[in-house]
């Protein structure tokens, strides 16, 4: 029988979520489902000190909206499920304390006897000679049976490592990247360098998928899986991700917020899914637009690439765009509904339903519909400034303008409610470009905005045929009275 494929994601409860963590969820997740693994996720909270109570709720939160499912963890109940339960390594001090013993009994585990003080005189003494400082080089030649009452340290065995990652290809480091490790803190708890491997090797995790910050730990863990005499898993190291300029790590201050902030802003899981997969990963072909069914059937961590992808938010407002127009109406409209206005709020469905239906073309992030729709349901009201500011029409006179809406509103009077279509609209429309002798980019942006006052709006005839004949007409008479 051929191996389970099983990876995992380990998050540290320690702040919100942000796009590294949930590409490392997304591309861990990939490998299993491609392969009909398991997806397991562990939330490693031994960090007492950075711990926070809410950041694991907006993991599960997270990872439940965005549709990526795990087999064994925490479930959203609070209970955990899975073989290998608990999946909280708070819970898990005896199945550590298990493997420090064996490590012990090995000799490859000792009391570490200093206190912080003194390693820090050894840390300054290095620093003085100009060398870097290993613990090990200040190994104590005799020690106490570990208590508990001090950290447990690992005693590695200086050498240098090679191995291969399925990223960063072949990877090597010389003995002094190796050093003895806390792997038990004094109090009570595993470090992470501890934890993550024991888990790994009791979860059976065929994939360790994560960041490139523990790249420079790798001969460190080798070291320690040859001290338990365990198969390291296969490394895969993904590069950082970068600022839009691609000069440094995205940091909060790029804007790069908590996915869940994402989600209330308007995007559409199915849009920060085939973003965060294309931030280092491409198929080789000129596709961008990835379902999360499309994505299990071709990613390959071969595919993704060693520098550092740039997080372009632009992209992804244009990829959310994409997908707002790849909904069906009927699903589109489910997802808007926290989104809608406070005049759309108190509208009709099948109102609401029409006002989208001319929208979605134009829809970037749901949070754009109240200013794509509000004028709908309320009469706007006037904003001259955007005219002012409009590069055509800024330069023409204001009563020039006025003029041209009352010829507008006059003409479009004559039309008979039952010829009151898009189409007829529109041939009435091209009409008055003759008869004004104005140009579209004049005539047809001020009937717009004295209909809308919005920036951005559907085309006229449907903007037209949905406020109705009546309504259109007293825009255009509210905006430009006959006796002006
Ligand atoms: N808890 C670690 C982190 O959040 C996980 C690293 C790993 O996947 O091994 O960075």
């Amino acid at each position: 029988m051929s191996q389970e494929i099983r990876t995992r994601f380990a998050p540290s409860p320690t702040g919100y979520v942000h796009v590294g963590n949930i590409r490392t969820a997304l591309f861990a997740y990939l490998v299993a489902r491609a392969a009909g693994g398991k997806f397991i996720l562990r939330i490693e909270d031994t960090d007492r000190n950075r711990f926070v109570p809410d950041a694991e709720k907006m993991v599960l939160d997270t990872l439940t909206w965005l549709g990526l499912e795990w087999d064994e963890g925490p479930t959203l109940d609070g209970g955990e499920a899975g073989p290998y339960a608990p999946y909280h390594q708070t819970a898990r001090k005896t199945i550590y304390k298990k493997w420090a013993d064996k490590l012990i009994a090995a000799g490859r585990a000792y009391a570490d006897p200093y206190t912080p003080r003194q390693i820090q005189e050894f840390r300054d003494l290095a620093t003085h000679n100009k060398q870097p400082f290993l613990y090990r080089d200040h190994r104590p030649t005799t020690t106490e049976p570990w208590d508990g009452s001090t950290p447990l340290r690992f005693k590695s065995e200086p050498k240098s490592h090679a191995w291969h990652d399925a990223i960063m290809g072949d990877l090597s480091a010389g003995a002094e990247a190796v050093d003895d490790f806390i792997l038990i803190k004094s109090d009570g708890l595993p470090t992470y360098n501890f934890a993550h491997i024991v888990d790994d090797c009791e979860m059976k995790i065929t994939h360790v998928i994560r960041g490139q910050e523990f790249i420079s730990s790798m001969p460190n863990y080798l070291n320690l899986y040859e001290a338990l005499g365990e198969e390291p898993p296969i490394f895969a190291h993904m590069p950082h991700i970068l600022n839009s300029i691609g000069n440094k790590k995205l940091g909060k201050r790029d804007g790069a917020k908590s996915i869940t902030d994402y989600r209330d802003d308007g995007f559409l899981p199915e849009a920060m899914l085939n973003f965060l997969a294309s931030l280092g990963w491409n198929d080789g072909t000129e596709q961008e637009i990835f379902s999360l069914d499309e994505l299990v059937a071709k990613f390959d961590l071969s595919r993704v690439g060693r520098s550092g992808a740039r997080f372009d938010e632009k992209r992804l407002v244009w990829l959310n765009g994409q997908w707002v127009k790849r909904l069906s109406l009927d699903e589109l409209y489910v997802r808007a509904a926290e989104f809608w206005g406070e005049h759309s709020r108190a509208a009709g469905d099948d109102e609401r339903r029409k006002v989208l239906a001319v929208v979605q073309e134009r829809l970037k992030t749901l949070a754009d519909l109240p200013s794509l729709t509000e004028y709908f349901f309320a009469r706007p009201t006037p904003d001259w400034t955007m005219v002012d500011d409009n590069k055509q029409l800024g330069k023409i006179p204001r009563d020039e303008l006025l003029e041209l809406l009352k010829i507008a509103r006059n003409a479009l009077a004559e039309m008979a409610i039952t010829d009151w279509t898009e189409e007829i609209l529109q041939s009435k429309l091209n009409e008055l470009l003759e008869t004004t002798g104005s140009k579209p980019a004049i005539l047809f942006s001020i009937i717009r905005y004295a209909l809308t006052w919005a920036a951005f709006s559907p085309g006229l005839p449907e903007t037209m045929a949905l406020l109705g004949r009546e309504e259109t007409l007293a825009r255009l008479s509210s905006t430009a009275p006959n006796d002006v």
